[in-house]
C-alpha cells in the first residue's frame, strides 16, 4: 500500500516514502507512507492562505457542523481506528479505542464552543466613543505532533484551530501515518474549502523544520521533546510567529504515610507504566514517606511484575510493545544509567521474549535513587520508575519541586490540610489529589510550567488564547442630525 498526502483538498503522492511497522510484530508491515516534498509543503501553505479567509466567512453554525460531524464519526468509528493506532503505536487495543474517542469528543467540544465565541463591550474614557473586543482567527496554524497519541494530540490542535477559523498544515509524527492519514480522511470529506486543511507527512528535520521556518505561517502547535521544542520556540522568535508548546516532564507523586495505601500503588504502577509508559503525564519520580517507603515498594514490584505485556492486538494484554527500536534502545540505556548511578534495580528492565517479534520491555522499578541522578531528571519515556524516600511531606514537596518541569504531579493522602498545601505550592501546571498524574478531561486547560510548556494553555476554553487574534474596535458613531 502506497498512501498519499493531502494538499490543497487533493490526495497527492509524495517525493519519498516511509515504512511502517508493527512494533507488536516486526514480521507486519502495515505500509508504505508518503513523504512530502518542498514543493508539496509550499503548495500546501499558499492553498492554506488562500482558504483561511473563505473558512472564517463560511460562519459559525458551517464551522460547528463540519466539527460536529468530524468528532461524531471518529466516535463510531472508535473501534476501528483504535485498532490501528494500536497495531502502529502499540498501546493495548482497549486504549487505542479510547484514544479515538476521546479526540472525536475534542472536535464535538469545539463545535460547541465555535457557538460560545463571544466578544466583550466596554465604555469608552470618551464620551460618545464604543468598544468591542472580538477574537479572530490566527491565520494559518502549523500543527507538529508526535508518535505517543497520534490521533489524541493532533485532534486537541486541530479542532480548536478549525473551530476559530483558521486554516491548518499539519506535519505528524513520521512513526504513526497511518494513524494520521484515517483522521485526514475524515476531515478531508467534509465540505471545507480545498486547503484549508493539509497533511504534509515527512521528517521532523526537513520537512517539519522548514514549516516552522515559513513565513507563511501565522502560529505553531507543538507537542514532543525538549530540544526539538528549543529549537521550533528560536525559529518561531526569529519570525514572530506565535507558539505554543508541550514538551517533556518528570512528573512526581508523592506519598504520604496517611494514604491508602493499594490506591497509591494502583495510581502510581498505572500513571507510570500505561501506555508503556510513553506518556508526558507519566509518573517517574515516586516520593515516598519513610515510613511506609517499604511496604510501598514491595506491593508497587508485585503490581509491576503482575502487568501482562504482550501483542498490542491481542486480549489481555495490559502494556504493549515499546513504540521503536530506537527508544527501546534509548530505555535499556537509561536502566544502565540508573545502574551506573547506584540506583538498584528491582524489577524488569529487561528485554522481552514473546510469540511474535517486537519491542516488548519488562516495566522497571528503581528503588535507592536520590533526586538529583540523570534517572530523576531527565524524561525517559519508558516503562520506568524511581523510588525516592523522602523523611515527610516538607521534604518531599521540596523534592517534587526540584526539577526543570512541571507538567502534572500527584498527592496520595487522606489529610486535606497537606493536600491543599501541596495544590497551593506545587509549581506544575495540573495537580492531581488521590489521583494518578495522568488521565486528564477534555474540557479544561492542559499544560505546565517551566521546560513543560512554553506558550498559551491548550484545550478547553483557554486554548482561544492561542487560536485567536484579539482585535478592539473604536466606534464614534456621531451625532444621527
Ligand atoms: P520529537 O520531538 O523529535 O518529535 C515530535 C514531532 O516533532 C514529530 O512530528 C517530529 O517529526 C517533529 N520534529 C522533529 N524534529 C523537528 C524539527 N527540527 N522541526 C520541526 N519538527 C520536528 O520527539 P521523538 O518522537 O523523537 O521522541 C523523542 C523523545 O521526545 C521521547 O523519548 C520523549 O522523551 C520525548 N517526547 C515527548 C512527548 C510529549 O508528549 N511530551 C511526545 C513525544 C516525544 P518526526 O517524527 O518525523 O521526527
Amino acid at each position: 500500500m502506497n498512501t498519499r498526502i493531502y494538499i490543497n483538498g487533493h490526495w497527492q503522492t509524495g517525493v519519498g516514502e516511509v515504512e511502517n511497522r508493527n512494533p507488536s510484530d516486526l514480521s507486519d508491515v502495515i505500509g508504505h507512507y508518503a513523504q512530502a516534498g518542498r514543493d508539496q509543503l509550499d503548495e500546501a501553505l499558499s492553498a492554506a492562505r488562500a482558504a483561511q479567509p473563505v473558512w472564517w466567512a463560511a460562519g459559525i453554525q458551517k464551522r460547528h457542523d463540519v466539527l460536529m460531524a468530524i468528532g461524531t464519526e471518529m466516535m463510531a468509528r472508535a473501534a476501528e481506528i483504535g485498532a490501528m493506532v494500536a497495531r502502529e503505536e502499540g498501546k493495548p487495543l482497549a486504549e487505542g479505542k479510547g484514544e479515538v474517542f476521546r479526540a472525536g469528543q475534542f472536535f464535538t467540544y469545539f463545535a460547541a464552543e465555535v457557538l460560545r465565541n463571544q466578544g466583550d463591550l466596554a465604555e469608552s474614557v470618551r464620551p460618545g466613543v464604543e468598544i468591542d473586543v472580538r477574537r479572530e482567527p490566527v491565520g494559518v496554524v502549523a500543527v507538529i505532533s508526535p508518535w505517543n497519541f497520534p490521533i489524541a494530540t493532533p485532534a486537541w490542535k486541530i479542532a480548536p484551530a478549525l473551530a476559530f477559523g483558521n486554516a491548518v498544515i499539519w506535519k505528524p509524527a513520521n512513526l504513526t501515518p497511518a494513524s494520521a492519514v484515517l483522521l485526514t480522511e475524515i476531515i478531508a470529506k467534509q465540505d471545507i474549502p480545498a486547503g484549508l486543511f493539509n497533511l504534509v507527512s515527512g521528517s521532523g528535520r526537513d520537512i517539519g523544520q522548514r514549516l516552522v521556518e515559513s513565513r507563511q505561517i501565522d502560529a505553531i502547535s507543538f507537542t514532543g521533546s525538549v530540544p526539538v521544542g528549543r529549537g521550533i520556540a528560536a525559529a518561531a522568535v526569529t519570525n514572530m510567529t506565535k507558539v505554543q508548546m508541550e514538551m517533556g516532564s518528570k512528573n512526581p507523586m508523592i506519598i504520604l504515610a496517611d494514604c491508602d495505601l493499594d490506591l497509591a500503588v494502583a495510581h502510581a504502577a498505572g500513571a507510570a507504566f500505561g501506555a508503556t509508559g510513553q506518556k508526558c503525564t507519566a509518573a517517574s519520580r515516586l516520593i515516598v514517606e519513610d515510613s511506609i517507603h517499604d511496604a510501598f515498594v514491595e506491593k508497587l514490584v508485585a503490581a509491576a511484575r503482575a502487568y501482562r505485556v504482550g501483542h498490542a492486538l491481542e486480549e489481555g494484554t495490559q502494556i504493549g510493545p515499546v513504540v521503536s527500536e530506537a527508544q527501546l534502545a534509548q530505555n535499556l540505556d537509561y536502566i544502565k544509567v540508573g545502574q551506573a548511578e547506584g540506583a538498584e534495580l528491582l524489577c524488569g528492565g529487561t528485554r522481552l521474549e514473546r510469540p511474535t517479534e517486537g519491542y516488548y520491555m519488562a516495566p522497571a522499578v528503581f528503588a535507592g535513587t536520590r533526586n538529583d541522578m540523570r534517572i530523576n531528571r531527565e524524561e525517559m519515556f519508558a516503562p520506568i520508575t524511581s523510588v525516592i524516600r523522602a523523611s515527610g511531606y516538607g521534604e518531599a514537596l521540596s523534592i517534587a519541586n526540584d526539577s526543570e518541569f512541571g507538567l502534572t504531579a500527584g498527592i496520595m493522602t487522606r489529610s486535606l490540610a497537606k493536600a491543599s498545601h501541596f495544590r497551593a505550592n506545587m509549581r506544575a501546571g495540573c495537580v492531581m489529589v488521590n489521583l494518578p498524574t495522568a488521565g486528564t478531561d477534555y474540557h479544561v486547560p492542559f499544560g505546565g510550567r517551566g521546560a513543560s510548556s512554553f506558550g498559551p494553555r491548550e484545550q478547553g476554553r483557554y486554548a482561544a488564547e492561542f487560536y485567536t487574534s484579539v482585535k478592539t474596535a473604536y466606534v464614534a458613531a456621531g451625532s444621527p442630525e
